[in-house]
C-alpha cells in the first residue's frame, strides 16, 4: 500500500518522464532541427574552438571539445535569437503593458492542443478597451517552438527537445523548489553537465544553491534513455542540510521507485546501446556518490542571482541572491575557483586536439569526389 504523499510524488516522476519521452519524436525532432540553424552553431563552436586555442596563456579556458563548444553555441542562440521571456504578455489591442487578472482553465482548441496546463488572464494598464489579453501556458514542446516564449518551464521544455534534436544525449531535469533545466551528457568530461537556458548557464551546478539562494530538496533527471536518476547531490554542497528538507517520501522508497525508473528504460534500449548506458549510469553513480561527500568550491559563474524574469518576480521567489556582481569572497579567502579535474592547460591541450580532428574531419570531407 503507498500513501498519499508516495502516490504524489510517484505521478510527479511519471509525467515528467512522459515529458521526456517525448524528445524522442522523430517529428518532433525533425520540426525542431528545422527551426535551427545547426550548421552556423556548428561554425561558431569551431571558431570558439580556434579562438580558445589561439588565445594568450592565462585566458578563460577554451571548451574542451567540439561538443561543448556546440552546446555553448546553442544555449547562446536559444536565449538570444530564440526564445523569449514573459513576465506579463503585451496588450493584445495597443502592445502596452498589461496586469494579471487570474488564471483560467484551457478553453479554445488552440490552448487544448497546445497541452497547456492553465491559462493566464491579463488586463490593458493603458486602458485600451482591447479585450482580456491571455497567455496560456503550453506543455506541447511542439507548439512551443512556434510561440517561442514563456518562463523557465517552456524554455526547458523547448530547449531540451532541441538538444535531442541536435543529436546531443539530453535530459529534462525536474527541481522540486520550482524550476527545471537540462543536463547534457559530455563525452570529454565524461559526466552529465548542467545546462540552464533561461541563463544560458553551462557547467554551473551550484548557481542556484548558492548563486540564488534556493534551499534545494530533490533534483531529478529524466530522459527515455536513463529513466529517472536523483540528481540532488550534484547541484548542493550542503548534502547533510538538503537531506532534511527531504521529507516527501522516505529515501528507500525513493530509491526503490528510481532504481525502477531506471531498469525499465534500460530494458527498452537495444542490447549496445543499453551497455553504454548502463556503464554511464555507473560511473554517474559513483560521480553523485562523491558528491554527496561535498568538498567543491562554487565556481564564480555560480554565484549570481537569478538574471532571468523581472526583478520584483525573482524577488518574490526569492531568488536575487546575496552577491550582487559575482565577486563575493568565498570562505577561505582565496578567489573562488571549483576544483575541476583539467587543469587550463589541460584543457588547452584538448581543445587543441579537438580541433585538429574538426579540420581533418573537415578536410577529408572535403577531398570525397
Ligand atoms: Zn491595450
Amino acid at each position: 500500500m503507498s500513501t498519499a504523499a508516495e502516490s504524489e510524488f510517484a505521478a510527479r516522476l511519471e509525467g515528467a518522464l512522459q515529458t521526456a519521452r517525448r524528445y524522442e519524436s522523430g517529428g518532433l525532432q525533425a520540426q525542431a532541427r528545422a527551426a535551427l540553424p545547426l550548421l552556423t552553431l556548428r561554425a561558431r563552436a569551431a571558431a570558439s574552438l580556434l579562438r580558445g586555442v589561439l588565445a594568450p596563456p592565462g585566458s578563460e579556458p577554451p571548451p574542451e571539445s567540439l561538443h561543448d563548444a556546440f552546446v555553448q553555441e546553442l544555449l547562446r542562440f536559444f536565449k538570444s535569437d530564440f526564445f523569449i521571456w514573459v513576465n506579463n504578455p503585451p496588450c493584445c489591442g495597443c502592445g502596452d503593458a498589461t496586469s494579471a487578472l487570474g488564471v483560467r482553465s484551457p478553453a479554445t482548441e488552440e490552448e487544448r492542443a497546445g497541452e497547456a496546463g492553465r491559462v493566464e488572464v491579463f488586463t490593458c494598464t493603458a486602458g485600451c478597451g482591447a479585450a482580456h489579453t491571455c497567455f496560456p501556458r503550453f506543455n506541447h514542446p511542439g507548439t512551443l517552438l512556434q510561440t517561442r516564449r514563456g518562463r523557465c518551464g517552456e524554455w526547458a521544455n523547448c530547449f531540451t527537445l532541441c538538444c535531442r534534436a541536435a543529436g546531443l544525449r539530453a535530459r529534462y531535469v525536474l527541481d522540486w523548489s520550482d524550476h527545471v533545466w537540462t543536463e547534457i551528457w559530455s563525452p570529454g568530461k565524461r559526466r552529465w553537465v548542467h545546462a540552464d537556458s533561461c541563463e544560458a548557464a553551462w557547467d554551473t551546478p551550484l548557481l542556484y544553491e548558492q548563486g540564488w539562494g534556493k534551499k534545494l530538496s530533490y533534483v531529478v533527471a529524466f530522459s527515455a534513455e536513463c529513466g529517472a536518476v536523483d540528481v540532488s547531490p550534484r547541484y548542493s554542497l550542503n548534502w547533510r542540510e538538503a537531506l532534511t528538507r527531504r521529507t516527501a517520501v522516505s529515501e528507500p522508497w525513493l530509491a526503490t521507485a528510481l532504481a525502477h525508473h531506471a531498469a525499465a528504460a534500460h530494458r527498452a534500449l537495444p542490447a549496445p546501446r543499453r551497455a553504454a548506458a548502463v556503464a554511464r549510469a555507473g560511473l554517474e553513480a559513483a560521480q553523485l556518490a562523491a558528491a554527496r561527500n561535498g568538498g567543491a568550491v562554487p565556481a564564480a559563474a555560480e554565484l549570481p542571482g537569478r538574471q532571468s524574469g523581472a526583478r520584483e518576480w525573482r524577488a518574490a521567489r526569492g531568488e536575487l541572491g546575496s552577491a550582487t556582481g559575482g565577486t563575493a569572497e568565498q570562505p577561505g579567502g582565496a578567489a573562488a575557483s571549483r576544483p575541476r579535474p583539467a587543469g587550463p592547460q589541460h584543457t588547452q591541450q584538448r581543445a587543441t586536439e579537438a580541433l585538429a580532428r574538426a579540420l581533418a574531419k573537415a578536410l577529408s570531407e572535403t577531398r570525397k569526389p
